[in-house]
């Protein structure tokens, strides 16, 4: 088979091989009031959108005086900056790429830290002329942002439905990137219903499979490359894909959940009560009833709030831990709730690599994580079938490390 060699390029000392790496994403503000909470979330690996930053010329200066990391006052080893492109996708804004490369070069990153390219997102239902347009201008963009920014790393944005637009995106990435990304269009399935959900759930596990298969078997890549799936909202969904070898991903739900009034938990592994669902789970205790969802506080709750250590839990009984959660009240409260959310997301982070640095991921996916038939379980189902070229996990890190 023609093209299987990969160039080995020189194994790079800032930017070691990590296995089922989470980046935790918001907006500079919001981790900045979470981060003077606690130290230990202060050291998670962030990924932070610069989209309030475009125009506001007093927050450049500030960010150029500061740099990113003091302005979130982070001491985290990893941080990602995210164009902010597809929060204001759909709506009436446009980025200028020489203001993003202004406000990226502010930010003042370090060499193990890296920018997503700014790139113009596309959909299923994009029309094709305009999906190559996007995709053409996003190709533009990162050869703009490469140029500019020396010595930090630019990751690209693998966009398009088509195999066609994905390999074209594919061909202009530089043989050094050091990070690939590609949209995982989860959000698609949230905005629809019935039978459409079906078929779009389908259509988006199978574009995982051909965005990840493409970038496997891309000849000019360099080994040392790293999968990012962008905006990967659950820690189940995050685990199947860590599963099949997706390296790193970014998720603002626990914070999303939370300004839902809705409080997080991650299972302990020996939890025996049969009534316990496997995985992870989000229960409305506070907001409007309209958001609430459909999941009730139920007596395992109790114990799983009171196992908690979470930085607002820890040293309070039941009932302090459920008014500092804010339970049953309209407002207020969120920022409680998201960093209980936050350290329940990097609990399962952490379980996550403890069993992948073991060797034991599989089994634990299937086990204890992965509920039969739920969307988590099909993604890692079709990622990992023996008919499917994607390597088993084992594999996978055998043969990248
Ligand atoms: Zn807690």
């Amino acid at each position: 088979m023609p093209g299987r060699t990969k160039k080995k390029l020189p194994p790079s000392k800032s930017f070691e091989k990590i296995k089922g790496q989470f980046y935790f994403g918001d907006e500079p503000s919001q981790m900045r009031t979470i981060a003077s909470k606690t130290k230990e979330l202060r050291e998670l690996p962030l990924m932070v959108s610069i989209k309030d930053f475009y125009g506001r010329e007093r927050k450049k200066e500030s960010l150029k005086k500061q740099g990113m990391l003091q302005m979130l006052k982070s001491e985290t080893l990893m941080l990602g900056l995210d164009s902010g492109a597809f929060a204001a996708y759909g709506r009436d804004v446009s980025f200028d790429v020489a203001e993003t490369a202004d406000i990226y070069r502010a930010a003042n990153l370090r060499p193990q830290d890296f920018v997503i390219n700014l790139d113009e997102p596309t959909k299923p239902t994009t029309p094709p002329d305009l999906a190559r347009e996007k995709v053409e201008n996003s190709i533009k963009n990162y050869n703009f942002l490469r140029d500019q920014l020396a010595g930090v790393t630019v990751a690209p944005v693998i966009q398009g439905w088509s195999k066609r637009l994905m390999k074209r995106s594919l061909a202009t990435v530089a043989p050094d990137a050091k990070i690939v990304c590609f949209p995982s269009y989860l959000y698609l399935l949230a905005k629809s219903k019935g039978y459409e959900r079906e078929a779009l759930k389908r259509r988006v596990i199978k574009h995982f499979r051909e965005v990840i298969t493409m970038i496997h078997k891309d000849p000019d890549l360099a080994e040392e490359v790293r999968i990012h799936s962008l905006g990967v909202g659950s820690p189940e969904i995050a685990a199947a894909l860590w599963g099949a070898g997706v390296e790193q991903l970014d998720s603002a739900k626990w914070r999303v959940l939370a300004g839902f009034g809705k409080v997080c938990f991650a299972f302990d592994e020996d939890e025996s009560d049969p009534k316990v669902r496997r995985g992870t789970t989000a229960i409305p205790v506070a907001g409007k009833p309209g958001s609430w969802g459909y999941r009730k506080w139920q007596p395992w709750h109790d114990t799983m709030l009171k196992n908690c250590e979470c930085p607002v839990c820890i040293g309070l009984d039941l009932n302090e831990r459920k008014t500092a959660l804010g339970f049953g009240e309209h407002s207020g409260k969120t920022t409680a709730r998201c960093i209980h959310n936050l350290f329940q997301y990097k609990k399962e982070r952490d379980v996550a690599r403890e069993k992948i640095s073991q060797g034991t991921f599989h089994d634990f996916l299937l086990r204890k994580r992965l509920r039969r038939g739920s969307l988590a379980h099909q993604i890692y189902k079709t990622l990992t079938e023996p008919h499917f070229q994607q390597l088993t996990v084992d594999q996978f890190f055998k043969q990248r490390r």
